[in-house]
């Protein structure tokens, strides 16, 4: 075992309570779902039952939207200083009570503490604080005149980072003067949950924000209500296409975040030391669950063995096991499912001629689990180096000249992210020139702010969340 002992530190759960069974938020309160259908979520790292959620179907949906048309009366009344009162409150409390929401989440999704404490849920905070900030200066920062909320806005999130997606979604549809009917992902649907406790506790008009949790059906049945005037969603690909075809023939305003299959170039002249963490962090943050994760290693071939044989020093340093372990680098596989989607990707891999490194360690039991894996002698036609994999699992392609770097990173049919590491400021700026990607990192990775906006091009959607360009996805032109 090559990775140093520490005595365990685990964060205790005892400070979250979970219910037996959850209603949905409709109306300001929660109520039985009409379907009187229930799922479970579990914890992936365990493997045990939480707790049962609602499974909504289309008159729990119809509920929703009744509620959101009352909550749209109130809302659009108030004036931008009082909506942002509201966000404000909500943000105040996400901090006090981010260690009860941290714990949440990695029990809920499986992802380290230290991930969920030092990561989420500070973003999380920071978004609501960022869009209550601009919910009374709207008018001033633009011409709003002939803009408008949508009004109903649907909204349909992922399980990688769940209250994060949800703060990018909310926060500004609600400080635009939109009312929400959010849908979260079946495996990771309690922290939501307890969002909505907060929306009672601050006193949201009924109806601004309601909850409707559930499977696939509950976020089609959203998506197919003709009184939706707005989906937002982040999600795979495949269901991103279905919104789109489903939604082609409404006048609705439609953003999709999707998927990735980012390229972190590595030129010769970069500091490898300090690119070898860049890449590290860039595929194993949140076990690779990043839709932008830097999951291709573009190297240049001149460096190749020194930057393998580090990259493999460091990645045997990793620390895989349990979420709620404040040492644990790596949590839980999210779901059963995906642990066979990423195993049967990595045998596809090795099948098709890749030489597969995986980091010695002892999984645990029980739960999900994948180990750090990394393929070189890959080819850019191997489906490792084409699809997105989702998991701890980076692929390397090697390059010679910046030209063939730029061909490689951009022979995919993604585009929501690059990273590029080289000590000269020219060759980030041609290289950045160049890339396909909406969000592009320069000697770093995964660094993400409210300000900037972020999305992609090509098969990873369209639509920007965040900054400025974010807030005017939440508004329509109306004049
Ligand atoms: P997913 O299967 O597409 O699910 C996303 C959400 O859509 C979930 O809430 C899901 O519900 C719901 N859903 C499933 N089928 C639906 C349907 N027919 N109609 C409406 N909603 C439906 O994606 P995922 O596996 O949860 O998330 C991983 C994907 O998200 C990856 O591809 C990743 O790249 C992408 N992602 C993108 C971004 C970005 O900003 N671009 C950020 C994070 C993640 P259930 O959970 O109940 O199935
Ligand atoms: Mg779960």
């Amino acid at each position: 075992m090559n990775t140093w002992e520490y005595a365990e530190s685990i964060e205790s759960s005892s400070i979250v309570n979970i219910e037996k069974k959850y209603g949905i938020f409709i109306d300001g309160k929660f109520q039985t779902a009409k379907s009187k259908k229930f799922i479970k979520t579990i914890s992936p790292s365990t493997e045990e039952v939480l707790s049962s959620i609602s499974v909504g179907n289309k008159s729990d949906i119809n509920s929703a939207v009744d509620s959101a048309k009352s909550g749209l009366k109130i809302w659009s009344k108030l004036s931008g200083t009082e909506r942002a009162k509201y966000l404000f409150k909500l943000a105040r409390l996400i901090q006090e009570r981010s260690r009860e929401f941290a714990v949440l989440e990695s029990l809920d999704g499986g992802k380290p503490i230290k991930e969920s404490r030092d990561f989420d849920l500070p973003q999380v905070a920071a978004n609501f604080f960022y869009f209550a900030g601009w919910a009374d200066k709207l008018d001033i920062s633009w011409n709003t005149k002939g803009l408008k909320p949508y009004g109903i806005v649907g909204q349909i999130i992922p399980w990688n980072f769940p209250l994060l997606m949800l703060s990018w979604k909310v926060a500004p549809a609600l400080a635009t003067g939109n009312v929400v009917i959010l849908k979260p992902a079946e495996s990771t649907p309690l922290t939501a949950l307890l969002f909505a406790e907060l929306c009672e506790e601050v006193g949201l008009p009924p109806g601004v924000f309601n909850l409707v949790t559930g499977d696939g059906t509950t976020g089609a049945a959203l998506v197919q209500h003709p009184d939706i005037s707005k989906i937002a969603f982040t999600g795979s690909t495949a269901v991103g296409k279905y919104i789109q075809k489903e939604t082609a023939d409404r006048d609705i305003g439609l953003t999709l975040e999707l998927g990735g299959k980012a390229a972190n170039i590595v030129f010769n002249d970069a500091a490898i030391d300090q690119a070898v963490e860049g890449v590290v962090n860039g595929i194993f943050f949140n076990q690779g669950h990043v839709c932008c994760a830097g999951s291709r290693l573009v190297l240049q071939e001149d460096i190749h063995d020194e930057f393998v044989s580090k990259l493999e020093k460091r990645m045997q340093s990793l620390r895989v096991g349990n979420p709620l372990d404040k040492n644990t680098d790596i949590g839980a596989i999210n779901s059963k499912e995906q642990l066979n989607k990423i195993t049967s990707l990595v045998d596809e891999g090795v099948a098709e001629g890749g030489s597969i490194f995986q980091t010695e360690c002892d999984l645990p039991s029980n739960g999900f689990w994948f180990k750090p894996t990394l393929f070189t002698n890959a080819q850019p036609s191997y489906k490792i180096a084409r699809e997105e994999i989702f998991g701890p699992v980076l692929t390397t392609l090697t390059f010679r000249t910046p030209e063939e770097a730029i061909e490689i990173s951009n022979n995919t049919e993604y585009g929501l992210s690059a990273g590029i590491w080289t000590e000269k400021g020219s060759k980030i700026l041609w290289a950045a020139d160049r890339l396909q990607a909406g969000v592009i990192w320069a000697n770093t990775f995964n660094k993400f702010d409210p300000s900037s906006p972020f999305g992609g091009y090509k098969e990873s959607g369209f639509g920007r969340e965040g900054g400025r360009h974010g807030l005017l996805s939440y508004l329509k032109v109306q004049s």
